[in-house]
């Protein structure tokens, strides 16, 4: 069994079907992209991973780490290792964006006890210097409030802010790549880049090919009305690149 496996899953959003089985396994170490048409699933995919409650599971299961996640509560999914860079991050006001680290940040790698240690701020505190550094972001920047007033590149690179943060074991990033300009593009896909491991997979959902330049994908999907139409390796970024969705949807008959 994959380390991340998807079986047959079908999705329903207000009684529409949107997902109509879909079959993934991902392992860590991977990167798969997938790719596809507007309105063809990609975030519907991505929301019902992490657990999003106005989706309608129909069928299907989603394995990790020996537990049908589509069980459990999304702070859960988070617990085990999961981890969604939103497509449209919300903006939340008089939430500053490094206390919304901190307190992710501690439920996930913390001791479990009340009290915080001042070893464990200092380790905190660093690890955003870091962090911040790397997406070439001014310290002040954490002080601002979740999200709001941000242009569209920062909220992104918020997004990935937390993943560097966070360390998941498994990471989905809906469309992170759309709205950035081709600077940004390049120190989101670098620190994304940067996790790449044993340890770490990636589902990277994406309409253009130009991140999968700088963050070589071992997998391709392409999702066309809910349904996995093709898969490949890095060539086929290249061939839809050329060609456009049209061939493969056209040839499925969708
Ligand atoms: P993608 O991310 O590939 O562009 P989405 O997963 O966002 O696609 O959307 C898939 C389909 O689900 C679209 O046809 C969209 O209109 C539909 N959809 C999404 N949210 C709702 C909703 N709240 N009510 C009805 N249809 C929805
Ligand atoms: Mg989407």
């Amino acid at each position: 069994m994959a380390d991340l496996e998807i079986r047959n899953l079908r999705v329903a959003i207000e009684g529409k079907e949107i997902l109509k089985g879909i079959s993934l396994a991902l392992n860590k170490g991977e990167v798969h992209a997938i790719m596809g048409p507007n309105g063809s699933g990609k975030s519907t995919l991505a929301l019902v991973l992490m657990g999003h409650p106005k989706y309608e599971v129909l069928e299907g299961e989603v394995w990790f780490k020996g537990q049908n996640i589509l069980e459990l509560e999304p702070n859960e999914r988070a617990k085990l290792g999961l981890f969604l860079a939103f497509q449209y991050p919300v903006e939340i006001e008089g939430v500053t964006l490094s206390h919304f680290l901190w307190t992710a940040y501690r439920a996930l790698h913390g001791n479990g006890e009340a009290r915080i240690s001042p070893q464990e701020i200092k380790v905190f505190r660093q690890r955003l210097k870091e962090n911040l550094k790397k997406l070439h972001l001014d310290e002040s920047f954490a002080q601002r409030h979740l999200n709001l007033g941000f242009s569209g590149g920062e909220k992104k690179r918020a997004e990935i802010l937390q993943l560097l943060m966070l360390q998941p074991e498994f990471a989905i990033l809906d469309e992170t790549d759309s709205g950035l300009d081709i600077d940004s593009l390049k120190i989101v896909a670098e620190a994304v880049q940067s996790l790449r491991g044993p340890n770490f997979g990636a589902l990277v959902i994406t309409h253009y090919q130009r991140i999968l330049h700088h963050l070589k994908p071992d997998f391709v999907h392409v999702l066309a009305d809910g349904r996995i139409v093709a898969s490949g390796g890095p060539e086929l970024a290249e061939e839809l690149e050329k060609k456009g969705y049209r061939w493969l949807t056209e040839a499925q008959g969708v």
